[in-house]
C-alpha cells in the first residue's frame, strides 16, 4: 500500500493545501521500465552481484531479483525519477539502524554499492537519472493468500512489536512525511466517504470517520515513535508451512505517529477466514504486549484506529475506483473485508473489544488448571462457586475472564479503588524498579504514609507500627495489649474472624466450638443480632460482657483487651444495636483491658458513613488493626495506637517486621489513600450503596425470601430464607446463578445464608442497576 501523496514539505501548510486529494494523489507515478537485461548489469557493475534478473511486481519502483551462483542474492530496486534522495536516506538510515538494535530481526539489510554507498544513479534511454538500490533477499512466501494461524498471529505481533523496539529511537526528518494512511489526516479523505456504494456500507464509514475526528485529540495523549505503518499480509513473508513469520518489508509508509497505528494496520489486515476479525485482531495484540506491553489507555485507542484504518481503506477504495481503478483492484480485498470488520467491531462494542484484548494480553493459555491447581495447592483450598471463575484481568468494579467475559465484581473489598487500579500499579513498578528495603533505613515514603494514615484517624491515634496482613495486626495488637495492661484475657464477638496466625485463629471463634475449641485466654460474646438474636437494644447484649469480663478475672487471667469488627461481617454484616459497642468499650476499659477496633472489612471508607468503621458507633479504640484494602491487594497490614502504648511495647519487645512498611508497600498504601481520597470513593460507598440496598429491599415484596436487608456503604447482607429459616442452600443457589448471570457475590453468616455484597469501591450507580437486574433476574428464575 505504498500510496504517498507528498513526501517532503512538514508542517501545517500542508493540511490546509491538502483540501483536494485528486491534485495530490496525481503525484503517483508508474514504474520505470528498464529490460532485465540492463538490472543484470547494474546488478554486476554496481554492486558486484553476478547473476540473472528476474523481474518482480513493484508498485512505483520497478524490482528485480537478482541471483547470483552464491545465494540467496539480492532485491534490485529502480526507483523513478521523482523520488527524493532524502526518502532513500530515511530508509536507509532506519534499516540500518533496526539492523543495529535487532540484528536478528527478519527485515530488509541494505546492501552497499562497490563503492559503499546506499544508491547509485543510472540514466534511462531519455537521459533520465534513477536511484538504484539493493537490499538483500529474503527468503519466505508472501502471507497474502495464508490462512493465519494463531500462533502465526501471536509470531507476527511479537514480531511487530520487536520491529517497534528496534525503531523507538531512530530520527529522520522524512518521518513527517505526508500520506494518506496517517489516520490523524483522516479528514482529507473524508469527503471521498461520499464515492462509497451502497449508502449503508457509506452511511457506516462516515460515522466510523467521524467517530474518529472525535476521538483524534486522544492521539496526542499517546505514546509516539516512528512506526512502519504498513504491516499488512502483503509485506510479510512466512516460512513454508506458515508458523514463522521470516520476513517484513517495505518501510515506505513509516511516520512518527502513535504508536498504536503500528499495531492497528496489521490487527485490521492479518485476517483470514476462518475466525472472526475480532479473534485475529485478539491474537495479534496479544503477541505484541507480550514482547512491547501496551499502555492501559492504548487498548482503547487501538480500538478505534482499527475500525478508523477499515473506514479510511474503504474511503480510498472509493476515491481510487474513480480515480485509479487499476490502484483500486489493489485494495479489493481489504475492501471486502473492512465493512464487515467494522461492523464485528462495532457490535461487540469497544468496552467488550477492549477487555479481549486485555484479557488475552494477562493471559497464558492453561489447560486442565484446576486440576493442576488442586495437585499443587491441595484439595482443602476451596473454590468459589460450582464453576469456578478464571480471571486474567481487572478494571474498577470488573473482572474479565481469559476470553474476555466480563463478571460484575460485587465481592471483592481487597481491591479498594478498584481492579487494576493504574495509579497504585505505577506507584508498586516505580518504587520496585528503585528498590526495597525495609524500615530500619530511612525513608520518605513510609514517614509519609503514617502521617497522611494517622492525620484520617482521631486525635492520639499517631503512631503505626506496619506488618503485612490483617492476622499479623491482630496477633501484633494482642502482643501490645499484653504487654501494656500486663494481663493476657481477650473478648471477641462470637463467631467472629480476626485471622490465620495462632493467635489470630484463637481470637476468631467463626468455625463454632466443634471444630475449634476456644482457648482459655478467650471469651466470647454473644452476637448483638436485633434480627435473629434474643434482644434487639444494645443493653441486654453488653451485659454479656460483665460475665466475659467476671470469667477471666476468675481465672486470673484479667482483661488485656477486647477485639471488634464493627462491620460485624462474620456474622452476616450484623447491624448491631446502636450503643452496643461503646456499651463493651466502656465495660472492658473499666476492667483495665484496651479496646482493639479491627477494621479490616470496616475501615477506609468502606462503611460510607464514616472513613473508620469504629466511629459509627462513638467509639475510639486504643489500636485498630488494618489490613485487606489498604494498599489495594498488595499485602500490607497496620496496627495504629496511641504513642504511650507503643513505648510500652517498644521497650518490652524488639519488634520488627522484615516486609512491613518496605517502600514498596509503604507507595502501594499511600497511592491507595490518595486514590480513596482524591476520588471521594467513601461517598460514593454512601450513595451507591444507599441506593444498592434501596434496590434489593424493593424486592422483598415480590421475593420474600429475601428476609433482611442490611449493612452500610459498600457493605451488604441479604439473609436468605426458605419457608420462614435461614437457608444456607438457597443462599448458595443464589449466588451461584449471580455468578453464571457474571455477577460476583458471595455467602456468609454463622448459617451460611446471608448474602454477602461487598464490591470495590469504585462500583457505581451503573454498576447497581446490572446488579439489581441480575439479581432479579435470578431469583425470578429459581
Ligand atoms: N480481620 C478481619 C475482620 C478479617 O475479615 C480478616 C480476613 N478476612 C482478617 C482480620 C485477617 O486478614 P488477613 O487474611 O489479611 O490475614
Amino acid at each position: 500500500m505504498c500510496f504517498k501523496v507528498w513526501r517532503a514539505a512538514i508542517g501545517f501548510a500542508y493540511l490546509r493545501a491538502m483540501t483536494d486529494p485528486k491534485s495530490l494523489l496525481a503525484l503517483e507515478t508508474s514504474p520505470p521500465c528498464f529490460s532485465a537485461e540492463a538490472a543484470a548489469a547494474f546488478a554486476r557493475d554496481i554492486f558486484g552481484i553476478d547473476g540473472p534478473a528476474k523481474p518482480l511486481y513493484g508498485e512505483r519502483d520497478q524490482n528485480f531479483r537478482i541471483t547470483p551462483a552464491q545465494r540467496p542474492g539480492i532485491i534490485l530496486k529502480i526507483l523513478s525519477p521523482t523520488e527524493l534522495e532524502s526518502a532513500v536516506d530515511f530508509q536507509t538510515i532506519v534499516l540500518d539502524h533496526i539492523q543495529a538494535m535487532d540484528p536478528s530481526l527478519p527485515v530488509p539489510r541494505v546492501r552497499r554499492t562497490l563503492a559503499g554507498d546506499a544508491y547509485a544513479f543510472v540514466k534511462d534511454a531519455a537521459g533520465t537519472p534513477h536511484m538504484v538500490r539493493a537490499l538483500d533477499f529474503q527468503p519466505g512466501r508472501v502471507m497474502d493468500d495464508v490462512e493465519p494461524t494463531p500462533a502465526l498471529l501471536r509470531d507476527v505481533g511479537a514480531q511487530l512489536a520487536r520491529l517497534d523496539r528496534a525503531l523507538a529511537n531512530v530520527f529522520h526528518p522524512g518521518m513527517g512525511q505526508k500520506i494518506v494512511w496517517d489516520l490523524r489526516a483522516i479528514e482529507i479523505l473524508r469527503p471521498s466517504a461520499a464515492l462509497i456504494e451502497p449508502a449503508q456500507d457509506r452511511a457506516l464509514v462516515e460515522a466510523v470517520l467521524e467517530r474518529f475526528l472525535a476521538f483524534r485529540p486522544h492521539l496526542d495523549r499517546l505514546r509516539h515513535q516512528p512506526v512502519h505503518n504498513d504491516l499488512h499480509p502483503g509485506n510479510m513473508l512466512v516460512d513454508a508451512d506458515a508458523t514463522r513469520l521470516t520476513g517484513m518489508l517495505d518501510f515506505g509508509d513509516m511516520i512518527h505517529a502513535p504508536l498504536i497505528f503500528d499495531i492497528a494496520v496489521t490487527a485490521a489486515e492479518t485476517v483470514g477466514t476462518s475466525l472472526d476479525p475480532i479473534t485475529y485482531a485478539t491474537e495479534i495484540v496479544a503477541g505484541y504486549d507480550a514482547v512491547n506491553p501496551l499502555q492501559p489507555e492504548e487498548f482503547g485507542a487501538l480500538f478505534e484506529a482499527i475500525i478508523a484504518r477499515h473506514a479510511l481503506a474503504a474511503t480510498i477504495m472509493a476515491w481510487r475506483k474513480q480515480n485509479d481503478p487499476a490502484g483500486a483492484e489493489k485494495l479489493a480485498a481489504l475492501a471486502g473485508i473492512g465493512i464487515a470488520a467494522i461492523q464485528a467491531f462495532l457490535a461487540a462494542g469497544k468496552e467488550r473489544v477492549v477487555a479481549r484484548f486485555r484479557a488475552a494480553c494477562a493471559s497464558r493459555p492453561s489447560a486442565g488448571l484446576t486440576a493442576r491447581r488442586f495437585a499443587v495447592l491441595g484439595k482443602g483450598l476451596e473454590l468459589s462457586y460450582e464453576e469456578p471463575v478464571h480471571l486474567v484481568y481487572g478494571q474498577g468494579a470488573h473482572l474479565f475472564a481469559p476470553d474476555g467475559t466480563d463478571y460484575l465484581d460485587a465481592y471483592n473489598n481487597v481491591p479498594s479503588v478498584g481492579h487494576g487500579n493504574v495509579r497504585v500499579a505505577d506507584a508498586i513498578s516505580r518504587q520496585m524498579h528503585w528498590m526495597c528495603t525495609n524500615t530500619r533505613y530511612l525513608h520518605e515514603t513510609v514517614v509519609a504514609y503514617a502521617e497522611r494514615l494517622t492525620a484520617t484517624l482521631p486525635d492520639g491515634l499517631s503512631q503505626v507500627l506496619f506488618v503485612n496482613s490483617g492476622s499479623e495486626a491482630n496477633d501484633t495488637a494482642y502482643r501490645i495489649a499484653k504487654a501494656v495492661t500486663g494481663k493476657s484475657g481477650a473478648i471477641v464477638i462470637s463467631g467472629a474472624y480476626h485471622g490465620i496466625t495462632e493467635i489470630s485463629a484463637a481470637l476468631s471463634p467463626y468455625h463454632g466450638p466443634q471444630a475449634q475449641p476456644l482457648e482459655p485466654y478467650i471469651e466470647v460474646l454473644e452476637v448483638p443480632d436485633p434480627f435473629r438474636g434474643r434482644f434487639t437494644e444494645a443493653a441486654p447484649y453488653a451485659a454479656d460482657a460483665d460475665r466475659a469480663i467476671a470469667a477471666l478475672q476468675a481465672k486470673g487471667l484479667g482483661v488485656a483487651m477486647l477485639l471488634v469488627d464493627s462491620a460485624f461481617t462474620a456474622h452476616g454484616i450484623t447491624a448491631a444495636p446502636p450503643g452496643y459497642f461503646a456499651a463493651i468499650a466502656a465495660k472492658v476499659r473499666a476492667a483495665g483491658g484496651l479496646v482493639v477496633g479491627d477494621e479490616v472489612q470496616s475501615g477506609f471508607g468502606r462503611m460510607g458513613e464514616a472513613f473508620w468503621g469504629f466511629a459509627r458507633h462513638g467509639v475510639v479504640p486504643d489500636m485498630v488493626t488494618l489490613g485487606k484494602p489498604m494498599a489495594n491487594g498488595h499485602p500490607t497490614g497496620a496496627v495504629v495506637t496511641r504513642p504511650e502504648i507503643l513505648e510500652i511495647f517498644q521497650r518490652k519487645i524488639e519488634f520488627f517486621s522484615t516486609f512491613g512498611g518496605n517502600p514498596v508497600s509503604a507507595a502501594a498504601a499511600l497511592a491507595t489513600l490518595n486514590v480513596l481520597q482524591e476520588e471521594d470513593l467513601q461517598g460514593n460507598a454512601q450513595r451507591t450503596g444507599t441506593a444498592l440496598r434501596a434496590g434489593i429491599a424493593s424486592l422483598q415484596g415480590r421475593f420474600p425470601l429475601l428476609a433482611d436487608v442490611r449493612g452500610a456503604g459498600l457493605m451488604t447482607g441479604v439473609e436468605i430464607f426458605e419457608g420462614g429459616t435461614p437457608s444456607r442452600a438457597l443462599a448458595k443457589r443464589i449466588a451461584n446463578a449471580m455468578r453464571r448471570a457474571q455477577v460476583l457475590i458471595g455467602t456468609e453468616g454463622p448459617q451460611g445464608n446471608v448474602l454477602k455484597i461487598r464490591p470495590p469501591l469504585p462500583f457505581n450507580g451503573a454498576d447497581a442497576t446490572r446488579f439489581l437486574e441480575t439479581l432479579e433476574r435470578v431469583l425470578a428464575g429459581l
